[in-house]
């Protein structure tokens, strides 16, 4: 039996889940919260029970052996060696990995030199596979990149027209996210529909806090909505979303702001927040719109818009789509708001079955019989992805 550990490190969190191979069946899952802070928390998941501790974990490195040293406490494994490999959630492959791969110290050094692509979290995942790489070095430890299912994007979708060596010098580019994601519920959609990844074409919606839209030609990314950063495309639970590159220096001089700080501004204090004024969170404005606010109605109806652009966009792109399909937190959960982004796209066929979505977090097909374009719900799993990888590299 092979038992392979999926990590996704943020700055102050560690998340993981520890999975049976090829089985892909879960034995234990968790997270670390405020590590570096004081009352760090830790929760393990077992049976379906939770357990929750609060310590004082001062830095990744702790908290990896705190949570190796309880799955032993809990019998969960005898020993580290029973860890057959560790696959690593990382955020950003630069333009240069295209798959996952086993992290050596050459591909470390690489991610080292390319962290400012996305300082505020390639930073932490490197922390994270350093800290699990000292504990555990006899052991595989494979990265698993949110940008690399997007490598087969051709040019024209990927290049910005901005100053050539922007792009030759400095890498700017679209890089796009959430790659492992998309790349889960379009195989598994294919799966569904009975058909080969390269028999479809899809229209991905992974909408959760983070948001992105992608186009999956016969099996390969072809376009998606984050770019450079996770900050282009449609507008999130508190990012803008892409806006005209001129409110940027506009607002500088109107507020007497840096860069950086209209930047943070764009990241932390728009999207849902900005709009509503209310929240970030999606189930805060569906009662608050229930209720007749007219921000929160116009954040949620804002967001879907955009999605219904990309939508159209994407099917006009890939010469028409097989399915479209909602995942993540939002995408999986919120049915109020799949039925208001598909409304706006029934021109192409795209029919809600209002009962068929009246659902959460399951494998569903929730358009009509008649639909067209088929309209599914998909939650994701990318840790089975993550666990997947790390398998096929052993
Ligand atoms: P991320 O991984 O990007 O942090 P998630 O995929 O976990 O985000 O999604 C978080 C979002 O999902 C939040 O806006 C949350 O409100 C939303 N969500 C979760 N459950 C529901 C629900 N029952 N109804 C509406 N939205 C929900």
């Amino acid at each position: 039996m092979i038992k392979i550990m999926a990590v996704n490190a943020g700055s102050s969190s560690l998340k993981f889940q520890l999975l049976e191979m090829p089985e892909e069946k879960l034995i234990t899952s968790g997270i670390v919260e405020r590590i570096g802070l004081k009352h760090s928390v830790f929760t393990i998941k077992l049976n379906g029970e939770k357990k929750e501790e609060t310590l004082d974990i001062p830095n990744h490195g702790v908290a990896v052996n705190i949570l190796l040293n309880k799955l032993i406490e809990l019998k969960i494994i005898a020993s580290y060696d029973e860890i057959s490999g560790v696959g690593h959630r990382v955020v950003h492959g630069g333009s240069e990995i295209s798959k996952s791969i086993v992290l050596n110290e050459k591909e470390i050094e690489y991610l080292e030199s390319i962290v400012d692509l996305a300082p505020l979290h390639l930073g932490p995942n490197l922390i994270g596979i350093k800290a699990f790489k000292v504990i555990l070095p006899n052991v595989k430890h494979v990265g698993v990149f949110d940008t690399a299912f997007h490598h087969t994007m051709p040019e024209e979708s990927f290049l910005y027209a901005v100053p050539w060596d922007w792009y030759e010098k400095f890498q700017v580019r679209k890089y796009g996210f959430h790659g492992t994601s998309h790349k889960y519920v379009s195989d598994r959609c294919a799966e569904i529909m009975r058909k080969k990844p390269e028999e479809i074409n899809v229209i991905v919606c992974h909408i959760g806090n983070g948001a992105s839209i992608c186009a999956v030609k016969q099996g390969r990314s072809v376009d998606t909505s984050m770019g450079f950063t996770p900050l282009d495309g449609i507008p999130m639970g508190t990012r803008s979303g892409s806006i005209d590159p001129a409110v940027v220096e506009f607002m500088m001089n109107k507020k007497n702001k840096k860069v950086k700080e209209i930047t943070n501004l764009l990241n932390k204090q728009s999207g849902y927040i900005g709009l509503s004024g209310l929240s970030s969170d999606s189930r805060d404005l569906v009662e608050a719109s229930k209720n007749g606010n007219h921000r929160a109605q116009l954040a949620i109806d804002v967001q879907a818009k955009r999605i219904a652009d990309y939508i159209a966009s994407y099917y006009v792109y890939m010469g028409g789509a097989d399915a479209i399909i909602f995942t993540a937190g939002i995408g999986e959960n919120a049915k109020s708001t799949r039925s208001n982004i598909i409304e706006r796209v029934s021109i192409l066929g795209a029919k809600i079955d209002e009962e068929r979505n009246d659902c959460r977090g399951v494998e569903r097909l929730i358009s009509t019989d008649d639909s067209k374009l088929k309209v599914y719900l998909i939650p994701t799993n990318e840790e089975v992805m993550i666990a997947r990888d790390t398998l096929s590299l052993l």
